[in-house]
């Protein structure tokens, strides 16, 4: 194919693609902070970056970065955006209809942001149920800590979020302006920093980061993040990604 960026293709240029492929990796992020040293848009631009270099490595299409997503727990920050979940669900179950109807039948989705997971869950349930189509979802912070222990993702524009976000474009960074944000009580037994735990254990809350957390950014400290390391991160997760492609791409869809 000519370019595997669908926006760049005429629709001749995707129409001769899927008779090559009938798969699509689509990149999902969000608008919403991430402490004051990076963009609005971070998870956005890393999906968006994963995603053309998995797609390229790969010679499978990748479509336009979906900016917007589910992000309810930062919404009080200034500039974060959140879509209704409901909202979000339509919006990508619309693009994968229209891109089933052209030849699709394969999904990867590169997701940059976790609020959006349980959506994307439920996303790929009704694409199986209603089309037969397998969507696979997956994002960086779950991949890398699998690939090597030392890659502890569990930060919010923190070390390694902020160095993912250098090796897209470091000119968006500006580490004069990064807090460290350490571990906080919530009360006696419950402790907060990337998640809420009470004796160790991950208890799970969901609520508003502004009124635990001034800077916005959480979790392992941004202090030393760099380019280099997001570049590591970087590749270990396209690399992963274009394997796992190999594999679904092996798979005999049900009739
Ligand atoms: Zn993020």
């Amino acid at each position: 194919m000519k370019t595997t960026q669908i926006e760049r293709m005429s629709w001749t240029d995707f129409r001769d693609a899927m008779t090559e492929t009938d798969t699509i990796i689509i990149p999902t992020g969000v608008m919403e902070e991430h402490g004051p040293h990076v963009p609005l848009a971070t998870d956005t631009i890393i999906a968006q970056h994963c995603a053309a270099l998995i797609g390229e490595r790969a010679n499978t299409p990748v479509a336009p970065v979906m900016t917007y997503g589910y992000a309810a727990n930062v919404r009080r920050f200034p500039g974060s955006t959140c879509l209704d979940p409901d909202t979000y669900r339509q919006l990508m179950l619309a693009f994968c209809e229209s891109y089933i109807r052209h030849g699709a039948k394969r999904f990867l989705i590169v997701s940059g942001h976790g609020g959006n997971t349980p959506v994307l869950d439920i996303l790929a349930g009704d694409l199986y149920d209603r089309h037969g189509a397998l969507t696979f979802a997956n994002d960086w912070w779950s991949v890398l800590p699998q690939l090597n222990p030392e890659w502890n993702c569990q930060d919010h524009g923190g070390y390694f979020e902020t160095s993912m976000l250098m090796a897209a474009r470091e000119d968006l960074v500006n580490m004069d302006l990064a807090h460290a944000v350490g571990e906080s009580a919530i009360s006696e037994g419950i402790r907060k920093n990337y998640v809420w735990k009470f004796q160790e254990a991950p208890v799970g809350v969901r609520c508003d980061v502004s009124k635990f957390n001034r800077y916005g950014n959480v979790g392992n400290p941004p202090q030393g993040a760099s380019k280099a390391l997001g570049e590591q991160l970087t590749e270990a997760y396209v690399d992963f990604n274009v394997k796992l492609l190999e594999e679904i791409k092996k798979i005999s869809l049900p009739v």
